[in-house]
């Protein structure tokens, strides 16, 4: 297979207007003729189902939530980024695009990276239009902060519920196509396989979580905008419902799945209380902005933190990251707060915390700044552990959050199969190797207002793709599949809970290939994934019926597909034998401690073809040309 990522000539930053201008239109009155499926609600799927109706196609959108509304996006807490520079200090196009790909380490796609920083100016300007509720200066103009990896300010933000109020705007233009016909919703209902018909995606197959009713769809395109794979680590910040389901389907069905060793851990997060706890909270990194991280000095200080002098402590991002300080980007922060908690220096229970503390900014600017920048985060705080941090400091420490890796997409976001788009968190196109704060948004609301919606079009227009019946065979072929695994899912009636399972193997991932792996532990999880995946089908216990709404069946195939694609993330970590991002191999770090990179044999985009289980996957290679950047040791310092 040769992988063509599809990138435009000419130069960088006018690749994307160049191709726009050159590809394929369908005129207005062709568009009713074209079906799409978009499976996914969230920023991405939302923004992009509400424009391509908008657009004139007919669309079919898919969730498994009750509402669009209650899609994972709706947790986004601090911002999205937009190189407007309305702060005037120094931000451009450019500079967006070199923090993005030095962010990431170096390992994203030119091409792509530019073209999101060029698109992000036309987001805040779509969805200003729509009413979102962007922070504001005294004046009226957009405010800005900071977030991680960037000198400059240029994070838009809507207090602490940015993703709220981005996906209320997605939604209302999604809602206005629902009730003019050009949308079908489909909540509650959630896909289990993707429908390959002569070698294109055609359709999919779905659950109707409520009646348990197993139906198929089919469609000119499909879109995967099914967010990200962070619960494979069982504690994330992740919502519960978030799973690999949909696009580990289709990476089975022939799609393939790039650098899914690319996992974010990031630094900020409510520590772990106890051994029963089903997920994890995220402290917004835009606290950062004011809040300052330390430990004590010296191991084994056991005071209370308004007990330890200044001199005491060790502000150790802004020791060691002098020019970013604060805000250093999350893998480099992540490992500077595990590297002091190694050390003995942790605080709270367990050791496992450092403290981010606000008194400087509160004492310098006012408690009520301080609320009014940040309130529903200290409440949310409070809530969860019963501290106030306005009087004490939060303590926090870094948790699975973001997956760079996710189906392949050449420039076009679609996929090695034809007509299979995926866009969003789905997809692992635009962050390399470490996603930078504030840019998920950025990118689902870039492809999916602004880049999916031309690039499908020249799709049709070019292949002039046909919609088959849903009388072909393949479609009651993959229902029959679903259903037999659903009667196999009821009938194990073993003895351990799918929670059980899970956390089985979110503990196993989080030791062996989280933070920071070795050549050792990765053999080792490779040796006790697939022993788990057995017990998992021999003793799982599902409880209910398959003609109901039953949340352990959903949960059980959610887990079931964790078991297998846990072991591709293994073994791509295995094999990208360097450090990058994110990708912290312990074998592979300069004197200091920090990643270290082996551009002359890694530099490239791992995209892993299926061959069966028991096969090993193949390797297939996209080299990552660097046209304008000259790749550099990345610092901070
Ligand atoms: C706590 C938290 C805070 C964050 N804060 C920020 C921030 O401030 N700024 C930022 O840029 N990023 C932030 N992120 C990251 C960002 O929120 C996500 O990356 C982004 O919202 C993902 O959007 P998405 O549309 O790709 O996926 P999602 O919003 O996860 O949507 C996925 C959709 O797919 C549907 N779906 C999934 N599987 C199936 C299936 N099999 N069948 C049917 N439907 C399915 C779901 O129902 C849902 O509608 C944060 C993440 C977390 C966890």
């Amino acid at each position: 297979m040769k992988l063509d990522a599809k990138i435009p000539s000419g130069p960088l930053a006018e690749k994307w207007s160049r191709h726009r201008n050159h590809i394929k239109l369908i005129n207005p009155a062709n568009k009713r003729k074209f079906d799409v499926i978009v499976v996914g609600s969230g920023l991405a799927g939302g923004s992009a189902a509400a424009t391509l109706s908008e657009l004139g196609y007919k669309v079919k959108c898919f969730c498994f939530q009750d509402s669009p509304r209650r899609a994972h996006s709706i947790a986004a807490q601090g911002g999205i980024n937009a190189a407007k520079n309305y702060q005037n200090d120094g931000d451009s196009v450019y500079r967006l695009f070199y923090d993005t790909i030095k962010g990431g380490d170096f390992r994203a796609r030119e091409a792509n990276v530019y073209r999101l920083a060029e698109v992000s100016v036309n987001i805040i300007d779509q969805c200003v239009a729509q009413g979102v509720p962007f922070a504001r200066e005294y004046s009226g103009y957009l405010a800005n902060r900071s977030f991680g990896g960037a000198q400059v300010s240029r994070t838009f933000y809507a207090r602490g519920q940015t993703g709220q109020q981005l996906l209320l705007g997605a939604y209302q233009a999604l809602a206005k196509q629902i009730e003019a016909g050009g949308v079908k919703m489909y909540p509650r209902a959630e896909m289990l396989d993707l429908v390959m018909i002569d070698g294109n995606a055609k359709g999919i197959v779905v659950r109707d979580l409520v009646t348990g009713e197993i139906s198929s769809h089919a469609a000119d395109a499909v879109v995967l905008a099914t967010g990200g794979y962070g619960n494979v680590f069982f504690l994330s910040t992740n919502a519960k419902g978030c799973n690999v389901t949909a696009i580990w389907r289709a990476y089975k069905r022939g799609a393939l799945l790039a650098n899914p060793c690319y996992t974010q851990i990031h630094p900020t997060c409510i520590p772990v209380s106890g051994d029963h706890q089903s997920k994890l909270t995220l402290m917004s990194e835009s606290l950062r902005n004011d809040g300052r991280v330390w430990v004590p000095k010296n191991k084994g200080d056991h005071r209370a933190p308004g007990e330890i002098p200044k001199e005491e402590r060790d502000y150790f991002l802004e020791r060691k990251y002098p020019a970013y300080g604060n805000l250093a980007p999350r893998d480099i922060s992540s490992r500077a707060a595990k590297e002091v908690c190694d050390e003995g220096r942790g605080v709270g229970p367990g050791g496992r915390g450092v403290y981010l503390d606000f008194a400087d900014a509160i004492e310098r600017l006012g408690l009520n700044v301080i609320r009014e920048r940040y309130a529903n985060l200290f409440e949310m705080y409070e809530r969860i552990t019963g501290e106030d941090a306005y009087q004490a400091p939060m303590r926090i420490y870094p948790a699975s959050h973001y997956t760079m890796g996710g189906l392949w997409v050449d420039y076009n976001l679609m996929s090695n199969i034809p007509g299979l788009y995926v866009i969003g968190e789905a997809n692992f196109s635009d962050h390399g190797a470490n996603r930078l704060g504030a840019s998920a948004l950025m990118q689902g609301l870039a492809d999916g207002y602004f880049i999916l919606p031309y690039t499908i079009g020249d799709y049709f227009a070019t292949e002039r793709p046909a919609k088959p019946s849903l009388d072909h065979p393949e479609f009651k072929k993959v229902e029959e599949e679903i259903a037999q695994r659903t009667n196999k899912f009821l009938s194990i009636k073993g003895h351990r809970t799918v929670t059980e399972f899970h956390r089985e193997l979110g503990k196993l991932m989080w030791d062996k290939c989280g933070m920071a792996r070795n050549e050792a532990g990765l053999k080792e999880a490779l040796e006790r994934i697939p022993v788990l995946r057995q017990e998992y089908w021999e003793d799982v216990n599902v409880l209910g019926d398959g003609n109901e709404l039953n949340q352990s069946l959903e949960y059980a195939g959610r887990v079931a597909d964790f078991m297998e694609f846990s072991e591709l993330l293994v073994i791509d970590a295995l094999t990208r034998d360097e450090s990058c991002g994110a990708h912290f191999r312990e074998e592979h770090q300069t004197p200091d401690g920090e990643a270290m990179r082996d551009d002359e044999n890694f530099s490239y985009v791992a995209a892993w073809e299926y061959q069966g289980l028991d096969t090993r996957p193949i390797l297939h290679k996209e080299p990552l040309v660097y046209e304008e950047v000259h790749l550099a040791q990345r610092s901070y310092k």
